[in-house]
Order: C-alpha cells, then structure tokens, then sequence
C-alpha cells in the first residue's frame, strides 16, 4: 500500500478539489494525508450562518476540515499555520504571515520533512496557475513542486480543471434552456479562459463517481462556507456527476493527452 499527500491552500479545496481521489485511496487501502497551508480566515461566511460564541472563523474551518477528512477517509490532518492571503490584489496579500508571503524554499522545507516522516509516494499539488489565480493557491504549486524535488517524491500531480469540458458542458446546458425558453441571467457561454488548463495539457483524469456522496458530504460539512443555496450542494444530481465526477491533473513528464486514471498506478 501506498502514501499519498494531499496540499491544498484553504479548507474546502480539499473537498471540492481532491474529495473523490482521498476517498478512493483510502477505501482502496493506502494512506491519506491532507495537509493544509492556511485555515481561510479570508473566508466569506455563508449568508445567515453564525458561528458560535467565542468562535473564531480560523477555528471553525479547522474543524470543518476536520470533519470532512474524516468523511473522506483521511488518516491524518496537518495546518502549516500560514495566514489566508485573501483574493489576488488584497489587501491581505501583503501580510508577512502570508501564506502568499511565504519564502517558498523554507514552506517547502517544512512540507519535504513531512513527505519524508511519511514516505509519500503520491502528491497533489494545484496546476501553476493554482486553478485560477489565487495567491495561496499558486504558492501551493510552488511550495509544492519544491517540496516533492527536496524530498524525492516520485508521483506528483498538479490538480487543475478541465476548461474546455467546462465550456462544453456550459454550451449544452446554454442550449437546452434556450429550447426550454430559460433565459441565463449573464449569459450561460461565459468564457472560462481563467479557469482550468485546457484539456491538451491534462494528462490524468480519475473517474470518481463511486465516490460522490462522500464528495458531496465533505463538502457541506463546510457549512460556514458552503451552504445548501450553493451551487455545489444545490445542484442536480446529473449536474453534480458532470461538473465533479471526474477529477484532473497534470504530471509532468506524462501525456501528451491523458495517460492515467489512478494516481498510484505503476506503485507496489
Ligand atoms: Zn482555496
């Protein structure tokens, strides 16, 4: 059996990003870390939610995540403690306990000893654009990279998202509502070119379906951030299946065009 870990910048990203490739992998028998380099005190409360008193947001994500790993499967939880660097352009981007301020080399240091107490076979890190364009979230792909290099981590993917499956799914969905006669408020053919890699450049995909329920789980138990008039909880079952059944990412040296559907093929 196998080690995987899993770097995300947030609480929820694990969920929404990675929620089917964690619990596959530990239902199949290997182990699963999540590390997480913030606890999201940029985040914005869903509407109504309140936390509790004395409660701090940074506490509560903790524990949602907490939660949702268990959902998932996840054998052990680790924060790095940096501070949410919020959107790009931010304010809180220049905070020097940053997550985005972060020197790479010692956050990667600090990661690499944890690949190695682990021996992690398996990492998930963000494409180089962290998906789109949060600071944290690029910083995770370049902590990441460095770490897995420091370590000698041999599989490491680059989650991402599939952008022109997304601008398919976006057509179709566009031109059923014009038969039905719905008119899309902002128009339903959006260009997702900010979103994603385009689908040349993925060179894995897993099919997760099995696992949605735990996906979909794991992610209201973010409840202070995901709430049930969302669209990740509101959604269609069909939707749901379309938009997060299947999980993609990059590795280097693989493709071109997609050349694995599990992350621990080739390993014992
Ligand atoms: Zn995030």
């Amino acid at each position: 059996m196998a080690t995987l870990v899993s770097f995300h910048a947030h609480p929820d990203d694990e969920s929404i990003g990675t929620g089917g490739v964690l619990r596959k992998a530990s239902e199949e028998g290997h182990r699963v870390v999540l590390v997480v380099a913030t606890s999201g005190e940029h985040g914005e409360l869903v509407e109504g939610f309140t936390l509790a008193e004395g409660e701090s947001l940074s506490t509560r994500r903790v524990r949602e995540t907490h939660e949702a790993a268990e959902i998932l499967g996840v054998h052990r939880v680790v924060f790095l403690g940096y501070r949410d660097s919020g959107m790009m352009g931010s304010p809180a981007n220049d905070n020097p306990a940053s997550f985005w301020r972060a020197d790479v080399e010692e956050a990667a240091v600090v990661l690499a000893g944890i690949l190695t107490d682990e021996r992690a076979d398996v990492l998930t890190v963000y494409d180089d654009n962290g998906g789109y364009g949060h600071p944290d979230h690029i910083q995770v792909h370049r902590v990441g990279m460095r770490a897995a290099e420091i370590a000698g981590t041999k599989k490491v993917y680059q989650q991402t998202m599939n952008r022109d499956r997304m601008r398919r799914g976006r057509k179709a969905f566009a031109a059923r509502a014009r038969e039905a006669g719905i008119e899309i408020p902002g128009g339903a053919e959006n260009d997702h070119g900010a979103f994603g890699k385009p689908e040349a450049e993925i060179t894995a995909a897993v099919d997760v379906r099995p696992y949605l329920a735990y996906k979909r789980r794991a992610m209201r138990a973010h409840a202070s951030q995901i709430g049930e008039g969302s669209v990740f909880l509101a959604m269609p079952e069909e939707g749901f299946r379309f938009g997060f059944g299947t999980e993609w990412f990059i590795r280097e040296g693989q493709g071109p065009g997609i050349t694995e559907t599990d992350l621990f093929e080739g390993l014992g």
